[in-house]
């Protein structure tokens, strides 16, 4: 079994990050923390917190997937994040499993946490993030 945690965020690609941060703001109040470029996955970050969990605004910063999604779809959600505990042993589980997997060994991702996808057709459509906290988060 994989030990899950809690959802770590729901991630919505966006074309402009400060006039998507914005919007949330003025919506719902919520404020931006942590905006950063994550070289790893060619996108640039921002966490809206709610709660014990986030919305994650990302942008392409050469992340052609992202931004053939932005293309093709328009901004919107566009993936889960799953915290687990152990992730490369869940991976190895998927993997056993014959669940079709994005990422076979973890990334890295924002925050310096450790992440790997499954891919969308594992769920009927809907990509998963497995993430697993830093050390110390
Ligand atoms: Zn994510």
């Amino acid at each position: 079994m994989i030990k899950i945690r809690k959802i770590d965020h729901v991630a919505v690609a966006v074309n402009d990050i400060d006039e998507a941060v914005a919007k949330y703001r003025a919506v719902f109040g919520l404020e931006g923390v942590g905006r950063e470029v994550v070289t790893s996955q060619k996108t640039e970050a921002v966490l809206l917190p709610i709660g014990d969990s986030n919305i994650e605004l990302i942008s392409p910063r050469g992340n052609d997937g992202l931004a053939k999604f932005l293309e093709k779809r328009g901004p919107g959600l566009h993936h889960i994040a799953i915290e687990v505990e152990g992730i490369e042993s869940a991976l190895a589980l998927l993997k056993s499993l014959g669940v079709p997997l994005i990422d076979e060994t973890p990334r890295n991702g924002a925050r310096g946490h450790k992440v790997a996808f499954v891919h969308p057709k594992a769920t009927g459509g809907v990509l998963v993030e497995l993430v697993e906290p830093a050390e110390g988060h």
